[in-house]
């Protein structure tokens, strides 16, 4: 079932629908625990949504909804999984620092960290 959220971008607020979907929440689950030592949010929904190209192809939203941290993914990437893979990741590296550091040198860092570690095998 669709859900109204509400994302930041900039200083804008936009409201969208998401589709929370298991597939998406059960690749968070595997990355989590296996990149990340488990440490991200559990609760997160992680959601098909109708981003536009200003929006980026896939969005951390932690403020935008306050109770339920968010993550999501463009819809039209349903049918490219490794690229769907690939944002998962790139957005669990904005949830793994303490603020949002937008795509700063702390975010490279934890890009560089994922990469060496070997998270993007086969998906680069
Ligand atoms: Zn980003």
């Amino acid at each position: 079932m669709k859900i109204p959220v509400e994302i930041i971008v900039g200083n804008k607020r936009i409201r969208k629908m998401a589709l929370p979907s298991r597939y998406l929440k059960h690749i968070y689950n595997v990355l989590n625990e296996k990149w990340f030592g488990d440490r991200l949010n559990k609760k997160t929904v992680v959601a098909w949504s109708n981003l536009d190209s200003e929006e980026c192809i896939a969005f951390e939203c932690r403020r935008a909804n306050r109770k339920v941290p968010l993550l999501l993914v463009h819809q039209d990437l349903r049918q490219f999984s490794k690229l769907v893979e690939f944002q998962i990741l790139h957005e669990m590296a904005h949830k793994a620092l303490p603020l949002r550091y937008e795509h700063g040198e702390k975010w490279q860092g934890e890009m560089m960290r994922l990469a060496k570690a070997g998270a993007f095998k086969d998906l680069w």
